[in-house]
């Protein structure tokens, strides 16, 4: 393996720890990106990576995002993820999960998890049986807390109807057309709240099956994975893996907004750049997203002081999304500067790297 020092997506991250146990078989990574709001929190990502520098890259890249996201929604937290590297045919054991959680807990508090790609609620409290840093677990009705999926679509909801808003001048969603690529917890989520506004949804997901039956249930289009991005569209909403905004991809989209849930859907930051100078509106990932982070975090933090959590707060912060984008993209549009630069600048600035 690499020394992630000398990676690109290292940015003097407060600590890496590889994590290997010889019982279980588990091999993880642990990136605490800042704590300087808070403990690093954010999910655990369970994943075949073809080499340990890629899941190095994951949890570096996505460590740093969970800083930006935990800042820009006001949360007390820090940021940090983890990385499980399976193997190919995804073996994912109680004893590895155990194993995690113990990892987690030896750190004290400094890093909390919750679900990611691969992850369930399931996997959470099996986790929780080794440590309590960690969320996303399930709650009563009414309380917050589980599942953050649900939460991070309904970000998202609010935040392409103020993208639409904002580029479109438009109040509804009747008739505008999304194309959605991945038909997960987010993504599925986010057609559905749309399609139940009269949005016109284009939906894609390498699970064809998957794609199909959300068509049908919506009454959408289902679309090949590898179309979904040049399809003709007014939003495109990337809810599946990120980097897939790079040379190539940028190049092919053929819509005046793109707003999704992927974490790090820019290859590179110049390809914020390049959607600005497209005229793409681009709504900074780790802004629109952090619905479900806004969830389990107030979960977390109330289960600490040992009270119940309202639903309705976040809720509440939930709905303040859209406002943090029209201030992103008003600046963009007065400093003639991409979106994404200017969401990184008040993100270092709230994490004391300005
Ligand atoms: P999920 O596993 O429930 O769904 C992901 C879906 O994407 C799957 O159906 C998968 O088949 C599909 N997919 C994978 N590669 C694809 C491709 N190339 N083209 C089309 N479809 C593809 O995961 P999720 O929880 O919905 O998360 C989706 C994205 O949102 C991830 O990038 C995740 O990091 C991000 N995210 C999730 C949350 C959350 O609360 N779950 C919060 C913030 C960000």
């Amino acid at each position: 393996m690499p020394a992630f020092w000398t990676e690109a997506d290292w940015d003097a991250h407060e600590r890496v720890e590889v994590v290997h146990d010889r019982a279980s078989g588990l091999t993880a990574i642990i990136a605490l990106h800042s704590t300087h709001l808070g403990p690093g929190a954010g999910g655990t990502r369970f994943w075949h990576y073809a080499d340990p520098a890629g899941a190095m890259r994951d949890a570096l890249r996505l460590s740093r995002g969970m800083s930006f996201k935990n800042a820009m929604a006001g949360l007390p937290m820090g940021g940090g993820k983890a990385v499980v590297m399976l193997d190919k045919d995804g073996t994912k054991t109680d004893a590895m999960l155990e194993a995690f959680g113990d990892a987690v807990e030896a750190l004290n508090g400094r890093y909390v998890t919750a679900e990611d790609v691969g992850a369930t609620v399931a996997d959470m409290v099996k986790i929780a049986g080794r440590t309590r840093h960690v969320c996303g677990l399930p709650v009563s009705e009414g309380d917050a807390g589980g599942d953050p999926g649900p939460f991070t679509a309904m970000g998202i909801y609010h935040g392409i109807k103020a993208a639409v808003a904002h580029k479109l001048g438009k109040d509804s969603m009747a008739g505008v057309r999304v194309a959605v690529q991945g038909c997960g917890s987010v993504g599925g989520g986010v057609a559905r709240l749309l399609a139940k506004d009269g949005a016109s949804l284009i939906v894609s997901d390498i699970n064809t099956k998957r794609a199909q039956a959300l068509a049908q249930e919506i009454g959408g289009e289902a679309v090949d994975g590898d179309v979904v991005m040049g399809t003709e569209c007014d939003v495109f909403s990337p809810n599946a893996l990120g980097a897939i905004l790079d040379d190539d991809g940028i190049a092919r989209l053929d819509c005046a907004i793109v707003a999704g849930g992927a974490n790090n859907q820019l290859a590179r930051p110049e390809h914020g750049a390049m959607l600005h100078e497209r005229g793409i509106l681009y709504a900074p990932d780790y802004v629109i997203n952090a619905g479900g982070i806004i969830n389990v975090s107030l979960e977390y933090l109330c289960r600490q002081k040992g009270e119940p959590c309202d639903i309705n707060e976040v809720r509440k912060r939930i709905a303040q999304i859209p406002a943090r984008l029209q201030s992103i993209w008003n600046t963009s549009e007065a400093e003639s500067r991409p979106s994404n630069e200017v969401a990184d600048a008040m993100a270092m600035e709230l994490i004391g790297r300005g």
